[in-house]
């Protein structure tokens, strides 16, 4: 019996092949040394996709080789769940240890330094006064270890000079682990206490006379969930007080001073990722090295996103956002060019099933909110290039804007293949505001979105009737979308610049990651377009066979449909294809 066959999920539709497959990936439950098992890791992706048997099946008493490895697994945690449970306690149990540096009895233990590793008094102050000066030993105290705060911790991060202004102050301190320390903290007046306390890895609550600072591992915490698990700042908060032991005292609440440093510590952050305050060439996260920047095509996708809405009631900035125009246009240039071209108006769309550019999104329901969504564009590598917000609902007048900044951002001898959902309503709108059409432009609508429209359109727009776009799909956005509304729970209860700031920060992460597999994602995609082109080859050869048809025939069908295409276009009178062809 071979398990070494690949049968693609949209392809299982036979009971025939369900069958065969099913059978080739189920072993009897009643085998005890299970030889299958050992290769479970390397077919468990080939069976993936395989149908699963079902109650009525003849043979229900099979499982996969999938279950079989599951149920091991559960088996096995089930086995050694006790043993794991009692070896914890015994971990902690207080006989007499020795300090593992003199040997003498010890007193103070220090988890962060090693799950053994017992001090005693001198050796831990010894270790720990200069070097892992935020790990927080646990005190024995008679027959329990209580966590207790070391005092007197010092450091001194200031170069060496003649001053007389010299002196000790006491910073508290928030380490990672949520637990507050004091800090001696030297300074003085030739450099501010901020810039000094960064000196020391510890980023200042407020910028003039701190008295309070986080570690950077923290705030390296923060933007790692805020990032992948968009934990917001109170959920941050949250779960250090949780994280925090009971025994320490309740500490204060930081949140509201960790609001806007930790802002900046991630602004700072980004600043030495893209190293632009260094040379204004380097970029921003916001350039595909796969596109070209001059003599070529680029692909572009653009879709509107409602699901990242601002509510009204959070509030206003006090000052620009930190990320400037990196990934977002400059509101007021939006609001401007929304304002000079409202009366730019075309006929009702007659795509009238498909929602995006239709007025209805206009309506009330928008009225509790001051940013209704976004709507931005990406390179077919997914890419993030270019967003705005948008104050209404899908208006013609946003994508036309961001055609335009793309269309001046790229130079004159590239051409622009723009791929929208509405690219026909689009294109009226654009050559009724432009005197003459930008030949440098080509307008297309995603694969999926295409069938959506009415015929004429699909002739027109569709990827694959839309010269020099290959295989490109246009539905990059839909990707990009499904990462970046997840932010949705935080970011619509955020002042307008900070949700800008968070927003473009997702969008400079989501970048980081798609440039990290590019060159991995190329060239399965290059693999998939050889395949495809070779079935395509071998099918066409098989139509031809079948329909008795030679070459000739096939450009004239193609030449025709391009007739009716330009029929189309031109308003002309349609003719049909002047020729049935009969396959077998
Ligand atoms: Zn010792
Ligand atoms: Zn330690
Ligand atoms: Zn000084
Ligand atoms: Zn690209
Ligand atoms: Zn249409």
């Amino acid at each position: 019996m071979s398990i070494n066959i690949k049968l693609p999920l949209l392809r299982v539709r036979k009971r025939t092949s369900s069958a065969l497959s099913s059978n080739m990936s189920k072993v009897p439950r009643t085998t005890t040394t299970y030889e299958p098992l050992r290769k479970a890791n390397k077919i468990e992706e080939e069976t993936v996709g395989l149908p699963i048997p079902t109650d009525d099946d003849d043979d229900a008493h099979f499982e996969s080789l999938y279950d079989v490895k599951e149920r091991h697994a559960a088996s096995a945690w089930e086995n050694m769940r006790c043993q794991l449970r009692n070896a914890c306690i015994e971990s902690l149990v207080m006989d007499d240890q020795p300090c593992m540096e003199c040997s003498s009895e010890a007193e103070m233990w220090c988890q962060r330094c090693g799950s053994r590793a017992f001090y005693c008094k001198e050796c831990w102050f010894h270790c720990h006064s200069k070097r892992n000066i935020f790990h927080t030993p646990v005190w024995k105290d008679d027959s329990c270890w209580r966590p207790v705060e070391i005092g007197g911790i010092k450091i001194n991060v200031l170069v060496p000079h003649p001053c007389e202004s010299k002196e000790e102050i006491i910073i508290r301190c928030l380490d990672e682990d949520g637990i507050e320390h004091n800090v001696h903290f030297m300074t003085c007046k030739c450099e501010p206490l901020a810039i000094s306390l960064v000196r020391a890895h510890l980023w200042p609550a407020s910028p003039t006379n701190p008295r309070y600072a986080f570690c950077f591992n923290l705030l390296d915490w923060g933007e790692a969930l805020l990032l992948e698990c968009q934990v917001s700042i109170k959920g941050l908060c949250e779960a250090l007080y949780y994280k925090c032991p009971y025994i320490v005292k309740k500490r204060r609440d930081v949140y509201k001073c960790l609001i806007d440093a930790f802002e900046e510590y991630r602004y700072m952050k980004e600043q030495l990722r893209h190293l632009t305050f260094l040379n204004a060439q380097f970029d921003e996260g916001n350039v595909c090295p796969a596109c070209p920047k001059a003599e070529g095509n680029v692909i572009i996708s653009m879709d509107a996103l409602f699901g990242l809405p601002r509510k009204k009631s959070s509030g206003k900035s006090h000052s620009e956002p930190l990320s400037g125009n990196r990934f977002f246009c400059s509101q007021n240039e939006v609001d401007l060019y929304v304002a000079q071209n409202s009366q730019t108006i075309i006929e009702a769309n007659d795509c009238s099933s498909f929602m995006a550019g239709n007025p209805m999104r206009s309506a009330s329901r928008f009225h509790a909110l001051d940013e209704t969504g976004v709507l931005g564009c990406a390179c077919r590598h997914e890419i993030p290039l270019m967003f705005l917000n948008l104050k209404h609902g899908e208006r013609l007048v946003y994508p036309s804007f961001i055609i335009e900044k793309i269309l001046h951002h790229y130079p004159s001898d590239v051409h622009v293949t723009m791929m929208y959902d509405v690219a026909c309503t689009l294109q009226k709108f654009l050559m009724k505001k432009w005197e003459v059409y930008d030949s440098r432009l080509s307008l297309a609508i995603p694969v999926f979105h295409a069938y959506g429209h009415k015929t004429e359109c699909q002739l027109k727009f569709a990827p694959i009737r839309t010269n020099n776009i290959g295989l490109s799909d246009g539905e990059v956005m839909e990707r990009l979308w499904s990462f970046l509304r997840r932010f949705s729970r935080i970011t619509k209860e955020m002042k307008p610049f900070h949700r800008i700031d968070v927003l473009s920060s997702a969008l400079s992460y989501y970048s980081y990651k798609k440039r990290a597999n590019l060159y991995i994602n190329t060239m399965k995609r290059l693999k998939r377009a050889i395949d495809g082109k070779i079935k395509a080859e071998q099918s066409l050869s098989a139509l031809c066979t079948s329909g008795n048809l030679i070459d000739s025939d096939i450009i004239r069908m193609v030449e025709e449909s391009n007739t009716i295409q330009v029929q189309i276009s031109s308003n002309l009178p349609r003719t049909f294809f002047p020729k049935l062809y009969h396959i077998n």
